[in-house]
């Protein structure tokens, strides 16, 4: 078994009402990584430029994450984001966004990473997304993410890439905004007719929604009383999500085992809020997580004894 990533690599620059990091260890796929690699072996995809040190390559080694796929670009620089957010944290704004060596990559995978079983492709340029995607033709699940900067300036390889994947993970707004459709359940539905078989809509502080043909199901985010960083809040989800159905080789792939992820990426996806970028997820453990997720089962199982009604 194993998991093949695409996304960004990058040095992140992030400001919150809580303190402020100027260059740290992000990108959709190493957020991906920390968190699928309690599940699967994980090789991330992508470029970084030789200002990536090697303190960010041990931490994106974490739990066996190989990163023979991870391609140095001599003289080039790596990816970089800096964002700051409201004072609640519900809003952020992108300040600025450096594609750098991502500008002129054209990715070309190992063979071990085109076998992969599971795919995730994470945030990053649709037509890059769209190309590795076509390189990995053995895969069982594909499930990708994007967000509003894609929408906005590659709207139509953005729709032509969610048309080959499984399952479109993607915040509430941009699901709103990608299908101009009013609701929720109809921009869901609406993505369905395209070609997944599954959304999953990240609703920030209040959790993730799971839509499937005929069924739906929803999780709230774990109750925390302090959040420190939301970055990569969603790209951890999507790592215990589909790590999660990666850990499963021999099961359907059907609104059940969906559901069943869905707790796993909720409870990996609360701890990497507690800290800056990806410092609390580099030494979570196995133990800890169980422990949320046994907490979640806990806090949300709802058993009803019908009772007889008056008319
Ligand atoms: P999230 O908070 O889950 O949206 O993910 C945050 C991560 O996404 C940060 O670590 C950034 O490096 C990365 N990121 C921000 N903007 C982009 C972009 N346009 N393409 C790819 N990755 C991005």
């Amino acid at each position: 078994m194993s998991l093949t990533v695409v996304g960004s690599l990058a040095y992140d620059a992030v400001k919150t009402p809580f303190g402020e990091r100027e260059r740290m260890l992000g990108g959709a796929a190493t957020h991906f990584a920390l968190a699928a690699s309690f599940f699967d072996e994980v090789r991330p995809v992508g470029p970084v430029g030789d200002d990536f040190d090697e303190a960010s390559f041990a931490t994106l080694r974490t739990r066996g994450t190989v990163t023979d796929d991870v391609e140095v670009v001599a003289g080039g620089k790596t990816f970089f984001w800096k964002g700051v957010y409201s004072s609640n944290l519900n809003e952020r704004e992108t300040l600025v966004t450096d594609l750098n060596v991502f500008e002129s990559f054209s990715p070309k995978l190992s063979q071990a990473s085109q076998d992969a079983d599971v795919l995730f492709l994470a945030n990053i340029q649709p037509d890059l997304q769209l190309d590795v995607r076509q390189q990995c033709t053995k895969a069982r699940f594909v499930a990708m993410d994007s967000m509003n900067l894609w929408i906005d300036i590659a709207n139509e390889s953005l729709k032509k890439v969610i048309g080959t994947v499984d399952c479109l993970i993607l915040n509430d707004e941009e699901l709103e905004q990608l299908t101009e459709k009013p609701t929720l359940q109809q921009a869901a539905h609406e993505i369905l007719s395209w070609g997944p078989k599954a959304v999953v809509a990240k609703l920030g502080k209040y959790g993730a929604a799971l839509f499937t043909a005929d069924d739906f199901f929803a999780l709230p985010a774990y109750p925390l009383a302090e959040v420190i960083d939301p970055t990569g809040a969603g790209d951890t989800f999507a790592g215990g999500f589909v790590g999660y159905v990666a850990a499963h080789p021999e099961e359907e792939i059907d609104h059940q085992l969906l559901s069943r992820a869905m707790a796993y990426g909720t409870a990996l996806a609360s701890y990497n809020v507690e800290e800056f970028g990806t410092e609390r997820v580099e030494r979570l453990t196995a133990d800890e997580v169980q422990a949320r997720v046994a907490d979640l089962q806990r806090m949300t199982a709802f058993t009803v004894d019908p009772v007889a009604l008056r008319a």
